[in-house]
């Protein structure tokens, strides 16, 4: 294993974000790891939102969990000590419990709280290829946290009416973040959720985005899929839940894209 730890991965981090709840942020990370994974490709996906929802889609059950990135975060504990093995071979997660939403408030009063993540992250990102990060729905410290150690942002949006408003302020953060404590900061890719090929809103939706973000949008869009839905109640990621449903389908090619752009 020291062998595995010294070797120099990419260590690419990218948050996955977008502070409008249930837009398939969770549901990507999970996803988008684990069909990364399937290309041989180490993936670590950190759970930075008190929900958890990550870390039960990779069957960790939260109730057992002695540590976790709250831990991290407020008591310096490394995050090498909570690395959990998942389901799929090559990813691994770090989780997030319900105690994580007291840090919010109680990150306040840290010393230099925007770059926490940032630097507990320095001594382990070589070991990894990606390292995904799944952001709570809002723009509070923790996501500014996500904003700080990124490189660049995966930005989920679900095809329904409104899609960009919100996406919106979340450039406006962005930019934010760029000018003052991340001059590098740029968009990795946007990701179209939950399209439904029946409505005419779902493509009129797709066409605004594309013509917002233009070539950062992926070709691939993931459909909307009730197996994507299911998966997380069975603790496993969709490649190894339905492997050849349409969600699982629309996952490992957006996992090629991703490959192929970083
Ligand atoms: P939150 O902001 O609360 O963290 P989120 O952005 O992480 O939400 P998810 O939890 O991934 O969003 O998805 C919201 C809900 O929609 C979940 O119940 C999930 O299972 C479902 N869902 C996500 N993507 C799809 C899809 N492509 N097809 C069908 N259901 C989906
Ligand atoms: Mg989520």
């Amino acid at each position: 294993m020291q062998d595995e730890q010294d070797k120099k991965y990419k260590g690419h981090i990218i948050p996955i974000i977008n502070q409008k709840g249930g837009v398939g942020k969770s549901t990507t990370a999970i996803n988008l790891a684990s069909c990364l994974a399937e290309s041989k490709k180490r993936i670590l996906v950190i759970d930075l939102d008190p929900q958890g929802n990550t870390s039960s889609g990779f069957g960790i059950d939260k109730t057992k969990l002695e540590k976790d990135i709250y831990n991290a975060l407020l008591e310096d504990t490394p995050l090498e000590d909570m690395i959990l093995e998942t389901p799929q071979k090559n990813v691994w997660v770090i989780p997030a419990t319900i105690q994580l939403a007291g840090a919010e408030i109680e990150l306040v009063s840290s010393i230099a709280r925007e770059s926490i993540l940032k630097r507990l992250l320095e001594p382990i990102r070589y070991r990894y290829d990606f390292i995904f990060i799944d952001c709570p729905p809002s723009l509070g410290l923790l996501t500014i946290n996500a904003l700080v150690a990124a490189e660049s942002l995966i930005i989920p949006i679900q095809c329904e009416f409104y899609a960009l408003e919100g996406v919106t302020k979340l450039i406006e953060s962005m930019k934010m973040i760029h000018s003052k404590l991340n001059p590098t900061l740029d968009v990795f890719g946007v990701v179209m959720t939950m399209y439904d090929p029946r409505t005419t809103l779902s493509k009129q939706v797709v066409e605004e985005v594309r013509k917002y973000f233009g070539t950062k949008v992926f070709k691939t869009v993931i459909p909307r899929s009730v197996k994507l839905s299911e998966a997380p109640s069975h603790g496993l990621p969709i490649n190894l839940y339905a492997r050849f449903s349409k969600g699982s389908l629309a996952y490992l090619k957006l996992a090629k894209e991703v490959s192929r752009r970083g």
